[in-house]
């Protein structure tokens, strides 16, 4: 059966994202009677945009890229940095140029951040000061075809040698063709974004997502919102906390764009601590936080919130991973007054395919399915289920991504004849479109709501002398609220008969190598442990299932 959701279509724009964004965001701003005085700004520093200063600068940079740095029609633009009130600035302007912005985590180590520049190909990178050290050691990498005078810092610390030039020193003023979409093709095919996911399996790919997905994804969200009256300015003007990474696709579109172009105050938090971030709820008064569940169980457990005043939080959001109903109660008898919805999606489909209404129970339901979309539920040999059978669930809609960069296999895998996502999310669906999850046959582990491929762990940890074999899988921290990556190895041959403390000091050193080289959330949080042979199926498969059980068992015998 086709699930089609219960809400009536809305109609999808064939124009940019910048446009779009900045239109709506201009016209919200000016006519709304309860309104802030900035589009947004940073918390540390207090520096704000209006949307006028974001459109303006936007353009300079747009024009700076195609007269400055000589870049064209689809050439792209990577971004490395934490939030910022430039990131938008910078996405905007390359879209403006007709490019493709690529945003790339910040944690991420030289090694990794080598990898993304390489597969997408990028001409240019903006990043901070402080992360300046990581790009120059990235784009010595073998591959990595970006000179320094294409590296650009967006905070305001200058290169003391000045060698790395501010975004803004390349702002100009000569004219260029601003690039805009025209017809419904090209926004349906023209990539805007490039965000990076291992999709259901594998290494990390870039996800190819259009004007038209993203847009599509930004729109039936906010009309749900709307509906919901997630902006109620009865009382004060909305303002979001912009602390989830605007380089995740959930920050990206569900907080900023979202906020922008419903006139909301956006404040920036870079660096997440309970109680600047207590701080900044109670001093910007803000409205409406979108969190991931660790920092949901953070808030329940903080005993010193008493001090700040958040008497104008009246929601809050959660995604990225799955968080338990009796957390939601918990939080709720905690916070009176704040709602929590749920909302559900993938970086493939831009993100949202669902949300919860506020005032819905907490049933394990993780959203409704929102207008444009259609689901289906299939099972092993792909038949399609029916309401409440358990099986994968699979998207369609115009979120769904283009594709994956340079691998149409990876694509075709994903993505059937009939347009349908398949996620590796394996639930069901009930007859009023309410969609609930129950496990993730996918390989990827979410820590903290950031992608773990464990793909990428395992063909490192088998460039280490003394591992023959590996295995990655997520086991689940029920106190802070998320899996941890645990490798399993089993040694080359030299160490048959090693005792069980020679074994554990090797498992360690093994451990403190694999998190030297990684971003800080894909370390080995959950250990490394040896085994005689990594479970595999005929086909050389990781059984994961299998590692996964074994790991159960063990807690029931604690
Ligand atoms: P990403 O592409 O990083 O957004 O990861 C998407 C995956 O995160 C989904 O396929 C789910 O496995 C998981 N996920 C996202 N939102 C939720 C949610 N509300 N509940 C459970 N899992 C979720």
């Amino acid at each position: 059966m086709i699930f089609s959701s219960k809400f009536k279509d809305v109609q999808i724009p064939d124009v940019d994202i910048p446009t779009f964004m900045l239109e709506m965001g201009k016209r919200s701003y000016k006519s709304a009677e309860k309104n802030v005085d900035y589009a947004i700004k940073d918390y540390s520093t207090g520096k704000s945009f209006t949307i006028e200063d974001l459109e303006s600068q936007s353009v300079a940079f747009a024009s700076g890229l195609v007269n400055d740095m000589k870049l064209g029609k689809d050439d792209v633009v990577a971004i490395f940095s934490q939030n910022s009130i430039y990131y938008p600035v910078v996405i905007f302007g390359t879209l403006m140029m007709g490019g493709i912005a690529t945003l790339v985590n910040p944690t991420y180590s030289p090694r990794e951040l080598a990898h993304q520049l390489v597969d997408s190909g990028a001409k240019v990178i903006v990043t901070k000061s402080d992360l300046l050290q990581q790009v120059k050691e990235a784009i010595a990498v073998k591959g990595v075809d970006l000179p320094a005078s294409r590296i650009l810092v967006m905070d305001t610390i200058k290169d003391p040698k000045g060698l790395n030039r501010h975004l803004s020193d390349i702002y100009s003023n000569l004219p260029f063709s601003r690039y805009s979409i025209k017809s419904y093709s090209e926004a349906k095919d023209k990539v805007a974004i490039l965000s990076y996911s291992s999709g259901t399996t594998g290494l990390s790919k870039g996800v190819m997502l259009t004007h038209k997905n993203i847009l599509t994804a930004a729109i039936i969200n906010s009309n749900f919102s709307n509906m919901d009256g997630h902006h109620d300015r009865s009382v004060s003007p909305p303002v979001y906390i912009s602390m989830l990474p605007f380089y995740h696709i959930y920050g990206l579109v569900i907080n900023l764009f979202i906020g922008l172009m419903n006139s909301a105050g956006l404040v920036v938090l870079e660096k997440f601590d309970i109680h600047t971030f207590f701080k900044l709820l109670q001093d910007e008064k803000v409205t409406f936080a979108h969190l991931v569940p660790p920092v949901i169980i953070s808030m329940i457990n903080e005993p010193g919130v008493q001090k700040y005043d958040l008497s104008n939080l009246k929601l809050v959001m959660t995604g990225a991973a799955p968080l338990g109903k009796d957390v939601l109660v918990k939080f709720c008898e905690k916070y009176k007054g704040v709602s929590v919805v749920i909302a559900y999606g993938m970086t493939e489909t831009s993100p949202s395919v669902s949300v919860t209404f506020r005032d819905h129970p907490f049933d394990g339901s993780s959203g409704v399915l929102l207008s444009n979309t259609q689901a289906k539920v299939v099972d092993d040999e792909g038949k399609e289920l029916g309401p409440n059978q358990i099986g994968e669930l699979c998207f369609k809609g115009m979120n769904v991504m283009k594709g994956y960069l340079n691998n149409p296999k990876a694509t075709k895998n994903s993505v059937d004849f009939d347009g349908f996502y398949h996620t590796g999310d394996v639930g069901y669906i009930d007859l009023d479109t309410n969609i609930f999850i129950v496990d993730r046959i996918k390989e990827l582990i979410k820590y903290k709501g950031f992608q773990v491929p464990p793909a990428e762990l395992e063909s490192l940890l088998l460039l280490h002398e003394d591992v023959a074999d590996s295995a990655v899988i997520g086991v689940q921290h029920e106190d802070l609220g998320t899996e941890l990556p645990k490798a399993y190895v089993r040694l080359t041959s030299n160490h048959d008969g090693l005792s069980g403390d020679h074994k554990e000091a090797k498992a360690n050193e093994i451990l403190a190598w694999v998190n030297g080289q990684v971003a800080p959330h894909k370390k080995l949080r959950g250990g490394v442990e040896v085994l005689d042979i990594i479970p595999k199926s005929a086909s050389g498969k990781i059984l994961r299932r299998q590692l996964r059980q074994m790991e159960n068992n063990r807690l029931k015998l604690t």
